[in-house]
């Protein structure tokens, strides 16, 4: 089993990913790195990224990812939030990045990852790994861990409600996430765009390395590069966010690869809808299923899923192990039974162990339930369908709008690329369902007709009524999610172009 780089290529075996981590986290405790210390990656997907993380953990440190698609303010900030020590980057991050690392005056040292980069005030993670030593006869001399308090990873949670916040996940955490039962029994070959960085990408790749699956990846996502990476490995299970599965439905270029060797899409992060699960479907014919999983940061990943063998059409699967899940009335707390909607709150081993800065109790409910803002219920087998997400839901008068629903609505519509939609404010109406709409290629589709064309499917409370804009794209996370906070920003700053 292996690990291939789509874009290079280049292929190491697990038996070799050990070896290279052994080496790299001898180098590392040489270095001095000791438990406690945060040792931060900065880098799109590539062959060093988990190599250094890996062995950082055995170095007893604790790791973040600055992800390598951040602005500058970004980067500060979770900089300012997990203060790393020592910084690994990529040749790309250290041009985008290494003079404000510097000034953040918070760094010992810097490492970088190949030999394209000449600057000798960083240490060339190549020379890490020059070091031998026996994987058989490595111990670690780190301080001993508590697995269950000891933070082992920081990731940052979803920029969608607010600033990032730090959020520590402990070895425990990770050992949970990494042993929770496989979605999918076959061996099939793995491809992944996700960001190693933020935790979709890493949490599924590290499920990949441990169920000793071949994992195939790309650093970005380009359409013809993945194409032809399915066509030429033969990938046959696809991990996916649901922007990327929009973008295969409409795309004229999959008609000129061969994908058959595709049977299974996992996808997760954000709402899908089954109508583009059904269009999917079309177009790789020997597909299985579109599996669908749910999770978030805190939850170091996933909280339900479906199987191969375990799915129902449009659902987010069953509570995965290692998580006690409940449904709660939003406004009283009640526990709530089957087919209720309420707020999905948990607890359990994958639970996280809070925010860097914050108390987890502020987070809990009394009986030491997790709130997690999302809205979900589950039915009479135990599968759990996604409504939203508390902050997004719309209040137009009395009623509510699910944003999703309508943007599920518009992209069924030919002039439509992309779309995100959210609340306009409104002094009679409390907020009013707008939505921003990126135009097909071509198209000449004019916002009265898309008006009309939502308002032939929906309730009254849920049309259109703050209008369409249309822009040039819509803003969103690295994993996908629609950033609607920038969207309502719109509103308050009109002139401003998205
Ligand atoms: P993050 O912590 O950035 O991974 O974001 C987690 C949030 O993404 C969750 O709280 C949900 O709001 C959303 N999310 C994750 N997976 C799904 C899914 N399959 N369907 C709908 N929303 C999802």
């Amino acid at each position: 089993m292996s690990e291939i780089n789509g874009m290079t290529g280049e292929r190491v075996t697990f038996g070799e990913l050990v070896q290279l981590i052994v080496n790299a986290a001898s180098s590392l405790m040489r270095l001095g790195v000791k438990r406690d210390e945060v040792v931060a990656v900065c880098s799109e997907n590539r062959t060093e990224f988990l190599i250094t993380a890996i062995a950082a953990w055995c170095s007893g440190a604790t790791v973040t990812f600055l992800s390598a698609s951040y602005g500058k303010d970004e980067l500060v900030h979770t900089m300012s939030i997990s203060k790393p020590k020592y910084v690994f980057l990529s040749p790309e991050t250290y041009k985008a990045f290494y003079g404000t690392m510097v000034g953040t005056k918070m760094v010992d040292k810097f490492f970088i990852f190949g030999d394209s980069v000449t600057d000798t005030n960083l240490i060339k993670f190549n020379d890490l790994i020059k070091t031998y030593v026996n994987v058989n006869s490595f111990e670690p001399n780190c301080d001993p861990i508590n697995g269950l308090a000891q933070t082992a990873l920081i990731l940052y949670s979803s920029g969608t409600t607010g600033l990032p916040k730090g959020a520590k996940l402990t070895h425990l955490n990770l050992i949970t996430a990494g042993n929770q039962p496989r979605y999918v029994k076959k061996d099939l070959i793995c491809l992944s765009i996700a960001p190693w960085s933020n935790t979709f990408g890493i949490i599924c790749t590290m499920d990949e390395l441990l169920y000793n699956q071949t994992l195939l990846y790309l650093a970005k996502f380009k359409e013809e590069q993945y194409l032809s990476c399915i066509q030429k490995y033969k990938a046959g299970f696809l991990l996916v966010v649901p922007p990327l599965l929009v973008m295969l439905t409409k795309s004229e270029l999959v008609k000129k690869y061969d994908v058959s060797s595709v049977e299974f899409f996992y996808c997760g992060g954000a709402p899908l809808d089954i109508t583009i699960m059904t269009e999917v479907k079309k177009r790789f014919k020997n597909l299985t299923h579109i599996l669908q999983g749910y999770g978030m940061t805190e939850t170091s990943g996933g909280l339900t899923e479906e199987t191969d063998i375990e799915n129902k059409l449009g659902s987010l699967g069953k509570v995965i192990a290692g998580n006690i899940v409940k449904i709660a009335d939003v406004e009283t707390g009640k526990t709530l039974g089957p087919n209720q909607e309420g707020e999905v709150c948990v607890k359990g081993p994958t639970l996280f162990a809070g925010y860097i800065g914050k108390n987890i109790k502020d987070e809990q409910d009394e009986e030491g339930y997790f709130k997690t803002g999302d809205i979900c219920y589950y039915d009479e087998d135990g599968y759990f369908y996604f409504v939203d997400r508390i902050k997004e839901l719309i209040k137009y008068k009395a009623g509510q709008v699910a944003p999703s629903e309508i943007e599920a609505i518009l992209l069924q519509h030919p002039g439509v690329k992309d779309v995100g939609v959210t609340g306009k404010p409104d002094q009679l109406a409390g907020e009013l369902p707008t939505a921003f709409v990126v135009k097909s290629s071509g198209s000449t589709v004019t916002d009265k007709e898309l008006i009309e064309y939502v308002a032939g499917k929906v309730s009254s409370w849920k049309q259109l009524k703050g209008g369409v804009y249309f822009v040039d794209e819509i803003p969103k996370t690295p994993s996908g999610k629609i950033l609607r906070r920038v969207l309502r920003d719109y509103f308050k700053k009109p002139a401003s172009k998205l």
